[in-house]
């Protein structure tokens, strides 16, 4: 049905089928009522395309979901694996660091378990990316913002962190869980440019303050087998 234009009584939306391209929050002014300053949507109606239906609702609406962001690949770069967008609050800029290293971690909790924590702005903690027992990856910090998972203030500058779900009862990687990790770090590899040698477990880093991610993999031997074995 192509592109078109919804509008509630707290946005505009830049509609494709049932999901939002963009939104346009309006503002209350003074003089009672609302704007919104929708100047790429007006160019958009100059255009060849302009939308084909308005439609105007009033009263509690739900608003529509956003589009699922598709990266395409970069040309030699492998598309990057779906994902499950769950915001954490805890994070900040890498100051301009670019990305060299990937940490890989393992929960010690379930996936809901680890969520709650990375959402609680109270536990100053997070990770990139938490993929599930299931397959599922729950990314929770934006590539280019600094998430909180090494331990260490220049590790975190510079690295992409990567919890894996298991709990001492259920530990290792499942088939799903492992096929989803590599897919990840592959991508990761492409996009960043981060050599092999930096792909590094949690206890890498924190020498003797930490197991992580013992859970998943049981020594650093194990982990750059399956480095050499899974991801060359
Ligand atoms: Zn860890």
């Amino acid at each position: 049905m192509g592109t078109w234009i919804y509008e509630t009584d707290q946005a505009i939306y830049w509609m494709e089928a049932q999901y939002y391209l963009d939104k346009i929050v309006k503002t209350p002014v003074a003089a009672g009522g609302s704007e919104a300053v929708v100047v790429g949507i007006k160019r958009w109606f100059a255009s060849d395309q302009p939308p084909g239906t308005m439609r105007i609702v009033r009263g509690a609406v739900t608003e529509p979901t956003a589009k699922p962001v598709v990266i395409p690949p970069a040309s030699g770069i492998p598309s990057k694996p779906g994902t499950r967008w769950v915001a954490s609050p805890n994070f900040n800029s890498r100051n301009g660091t670019p990305i060299n290293t990937i940490v890989a971690h393992n929960t010690a909790a379930t996936l809901s378990s680890t969520i709650n924590t990375f959402q609680d702005p109270n536990a100053q903690v997070s990770a990139h990316y938490v993929v599930a027992r299931t397959g599922e990856i729950v990314q929770m910090v934006k590539d280019s913002d600094r998430a909180w998972h090494a331990g260490d203030r220049v590790v975190n500058d510079q690295s992409i962190g990567i919890e894996h779900e298991a709990t001492y009862d259920a530990k290792g990687l499942t088939p799903a869980q492992e096929k989803s990790s590599i897919t990840l770090i592959k991508y990761l590899i492409a996009a960043y440019k981060i050599p092999l040698g930096n792909i590094k477990t949690h206890r890498n880093i924190l020498r003797g303050a930490t197991e992580c991610p013992v859970l998943i993999w049981a020594t650093d031997a194990d982990f750059e087998q399956w480095k050499k074995t899974k991801l060359v």
